[in-house]
């Protein structure tokens, strides 16, 4: 045994002595603010080691002054984030089907709410957007958003950015098809002509050459 932790033994004998006054200035900040801060919080503010702000809960819990602590809810796991996120479960073409399940709904109500604010944006994009920096992607996230429907907008964002990970990992993030161009004027004009179902045909189209371009590769 080192002396140190001699040292802890020793000092835990004595409790009762050394933890009446942090367990009493515990039971004053509870009073004062009806809770307690988190442990490392409440240390700094003590300005006690957090073992010592351990016993000294762990010995007002035993005594009823304070009520246990409920197990903490298990943090959500992040949508993404690499090798610890969905990332890793999934693969691009999955990926692709739920796009093809998303989206040509979304180009659909695209059709009949985007503004002709959104139209001409899309149209920019299109005509030069793309060489001039912008990507493919923003055209789909443009259609997302004139879907008018928020909600769709955020999962088609978690999609997409899954959809780059993932691609990312199989060295698949430049795959599309050759017609590219041509796919997204096809869209863009059924929604600026307010076609319903043009504008999801389209899409339609368009998602399933990407998906036949990442089948062939990936399998
Ligand atoms: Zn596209």
């Amino acid at each position: 045994m080192s002396k140190g932790a001699d040292q802890t033994v020793r000092f835990a004998d004595k409790d009762g002595d050394d933890l009446a006054p942090v367990t009493e200035a515990i039971l004053r900040i509870q009073a004062q603010d009806g809770s307690l801060p988190a442990e490392r919080a409440l240390a700094d503010r003590l300005n006690i080691k957090r073992h010592l702000l351990r016993r000294a809960l762990l010995a007002l819990r035993d005594r009823g002054a304070l009520p246990t602590p409920l197990p903490r809810p298990r943090r959500p796991q992040p949508t993404t984030g690499g090798a610890g996120g969905i990332a890793r479960d999934t693969n691009p073409v999955e990926v692709m089907e739920l796009r093809l399940m998303v989206e040509p709904p979304l180009a659909r109500l695209a059709a009949v709410r985007a503004t002709p604010n959104q139209i001409a944006q899309m149209r920019a994009l299109i005509e030069g957007g793309v060489r001039q920096g912008g990507s493919a992607a923003d055209l789909h996230r443009m259609i997302a958003a004139a879907s008018g429907n928020a909600l769709a907008r955020v999962i088609h964002d978690m999609i997409r950015t899954i959809d780059h990970e993932v691609r990312e990992s199989v060295h698949a993030a430049n795959l599309r098809p050759a017609n590219d161009a041509d796919e997204h004027r096809a869209i863009v004009e059924a929604i600026a002509g307010r076609d319903p179902e043009a504008a999801e045909a389209a899409m339609r189209v368009h998602l399933t050459s990407i998906h036949r371009v990442l089948s062939a590769i990936l399998g």
